[in-house]
């Protein structure tokens, strides 16, 4: 058996406390769209590991893609040297995303990737002879990670690091958008960001969002006319627009890139998350030409940033693995199916006692309570009913991996229509 008391005692988890914290779960192994707990016991993975697990577990394609990587090498430095795997893969990545992002920064996180996104939007307002262009606009009710650059621009409250606001950039930020997604954009509902990008654009070097789903900041869906409104704004005043696909790349919101909703290319893009189909750590900045010629024409003459596993060739090669069963498999196809399934399924929740809310929104399916949902109790039932969720604050959430089949989703669903919509919720 695991050493549970080890570690309790000695390991943090995310966002954890080592004084009395609450139960981790011990998993041995990991099939399909189950995880495995050491008992034997199988729970059906309604987060796919945070958003990455779009092929489910122990998938023989990629495990095949790191073998045969691994026995060629697993690593070796990106200063000066390339390879193979990171070539195929930016190569697939400019495919991939909107024409206008040529130019792909290989990082280890999405944190990092977002780093490197602010990194770069200052750096070519350096180029440009606009130093002062160096502060960020972001929304409210946004998440870009959790490191200093990017806890700057998450949501001051909800973003889980006021208690580091003194030391943080002190940027700008917009409301979070109220239209929901099938809803147009008023221009009243646009009107604070359209002021706030007016009185400071000589101070503001770029938007950073969540294209049409905001995610750890809220599970929010908003609307496509919202997103076109800000890439004109940003257009008519002459700032950078940086989307963060960490979350929403590679088809969960029912578009290949969410910022595809709105038929809006971005100047900057990250992507992590689902980039290896939840195997290893790996993170996108893409860039357009104009921004990489701005950097590289500037005082320094190169993009100031190289860490250590850079380009790691055997995250690359199953991202190009996990990437070619994606496009194999008819994803577009997986994830309406879901979409239907969650819409359906779900449904009955919307009249029960403690539920605010409940949307959906291509595989990630949301019930938002009216309080603030007891997690040990509420994750001991999904438990011993077979399912795996870890929901946060009033928010009660799924985006199952891609592949599950009907049934599995509705015991995923059921599960949450039985726990959620009792009366002592
Ligand atoms: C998860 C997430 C990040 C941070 O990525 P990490 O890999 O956890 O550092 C940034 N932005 C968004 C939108 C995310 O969902």
């Amino acid at each position: 058996m695991m050493d549970l008391a080890f570690d309790k005692n000695h390991i943090w988890h995310p966002y954890s406390s080592l004084i009395n914290p609450p139960p981790v779960y011990p998993i041995a192994r990991a099939e399909g769209v189950r995880i495995y707990l050491e008992d034997g016991r199988g729970l059906i993975d309604g987060m796919s590991s945070w958003w990455s697990t779009l092929h489910g577990y122990n998938v023989p394609e990629l495990n095949a893609a790191m073998q045969s990587q691994m026995e060629k090498m697993s690593h070796v430095m990106f200063g000066g040297l390339t390879h193979e795997p990171a070539i195929e893969l930016c190569k697939k990545l400019v495919a991939l995303t909107p024409e206008p992002l040529r130019k792909v920064f290989l990082a280890d996180s999405g944190s990092v990737s977002v780093e490197v996104a602010i990194k770069m939007a200052l750096q070519y307002w350096h180029s440009q002879g606009k130093p002062e262009k160096s502060k960020l606009l972001a929304l409210r009710n946004g998440y870009h990670g959790d490191t200093f650059g990017a806890m700057a621009t998450c949501d001051p409250v909800t973003g889980m690091h006021h208690l580091f606001a003194s030391q943080l950039t002190q940027h700008l930020f917009a409301p979070a958008p109220q239209p929901a997604f099938d809803q147009p954009c008023a221009s009243e509902d646009i009107a604070e960001l359209a002021q706030l990008i007016e009185s400071n654009h000589q101070q503001l070097a770029a938007v950073i969002l969540e294209p049409i789903v905001q995610g750890a900041g809220g599970m929010r869906f908003y609307s496509p006319d919202y997103l076109r409104k800000v890439r004109e704004l940003c257009d008519q005043y002459d700032l950078l627009l940086i989307a963060d696909e960490i979350a929403t790349g590679f088809g969960r919101s029912g578009k290949m890139f969410a910022c595809e909703h709105a038929g809006i290319s971005p100047d900057i893009l990250t992507l992590g998350k689902a980039l290896t189909g939840g195997t290893m750590t790996l993170a996108a900045t893409l860039c357009t030409d104009r921004v990489a010629n701005g950097i590289c024409n500037g005082e320094a003459g190169v993009f100031m940033h190289g860490p250590t596993f850079m380009g790691n060739p055997l995250a690359c090669a199953v991202a190009n693995a996990s990437i070619e069963l994606l496009l194999q498999r008819d994803w577009q196809q997986q994830v309406d199916r879901i979409e239907t399934q969650l819409r359906d399924e779900l449904a009955p929740l919307k009249h029960a006692d403690g539920v605010a809310d409940v949307r959906v929104l291509g595989a990630i399916g949301v019930v938002e309570m009216k309080n603030p949902v007891d997690n040990k109790s509420l994750q001991t039932s999904l438990i011993e009913r077979g399912v795996w969720l870890r929901p946060f604050g009033k928010l009660v959430y799924t985006m199952p991996p891609y592949v599950i089949s009907r049934e599995d989703l509705s015991q995923l669903t059921s599960t949450m229509v039985e726990v959620l919509g009792g009366p002592q919720q």
